[in-house]
């Protein structure tokens, strides 16, 4: 028994990979994979993150080796380096822990965030700071924008409807009144 590490519908949409490359080139199966494999060894673990579940691999040599754009026979005779660490669950996917632990960490960091935007639509009432619209969709917004140096705590965040967030962008609060 090997159960699959996270749920089968996990996403990497909104998800950046971010290869780490010391700890690429620390791993063993860096050391032991040929330069002509290492690109090869990149397009897996690229690959992989696209997949759903994200970060695992269909357990079949023909689609992996498609997926990746190596010739089936080639993938075949350098599988033992290529799949290196891969483990076959009981869903039939391969999953490499490194990988595993990455997607782990998203998911911990996206229930995180759930609970943060649960906070704040409770503390500003499920309305639109700037409009007041409620019962639609709403966005967090940084009151100053991140990329004037505003902070992700909660003093500088608070809810935006869709219009107004896209209206505002990356102005800060008195630049933008002064356009409306
Ligand atoms: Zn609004």
């Amino acid at each position: 028994m090997n159960p699959p590490p996270y749920p089968s519908d996990t996403k990497a949409k909104g998800w950046r990979f971010e290869l780490d490359i010391d700890q690429v080139m620390q791993s063993d199966t860096w050391a032991v994979a040929s330069p002509e494999l290492r690109p090869w060894l990149l397009m897996i673990w690229t690959v992989s993150w696209q997949q759903v579940p994200c970060g695992s691999l269909p357990g079949d040599d023909e689609i992996i080796a498609g997926r990746i754009g190596m010739k089936l026979a080639q993938f075949a005779k350098n599988k033992s380096i290529l799949l290196r660490g891969w483990k076959l669950a009981d869903d039939g996917r391969l999953y490499h822990p490194t990988i595993t632990q990455r997607v782990l960490e998203k998911l911990k960091n996206k229930d995180k965030y759930r609970k943060f935007r649960h906070d704040i639509l409770i503390r500003d009432g499920y309305r639109c700071a700037y409009c007041g619209a409620e019962n639609i969709p709403l966005e967090l917004d940084h009151i100053i924008p991140r990329s004037r140096g505003g902070s992700d705590n909660p003093e500088n965040l608070t809810l935006a409807c869709k219009p107004c967030n896209s209206s505002k962008g990356a102005k800060n609060l008195n630049e933008w009144m002064d356009g409306k």
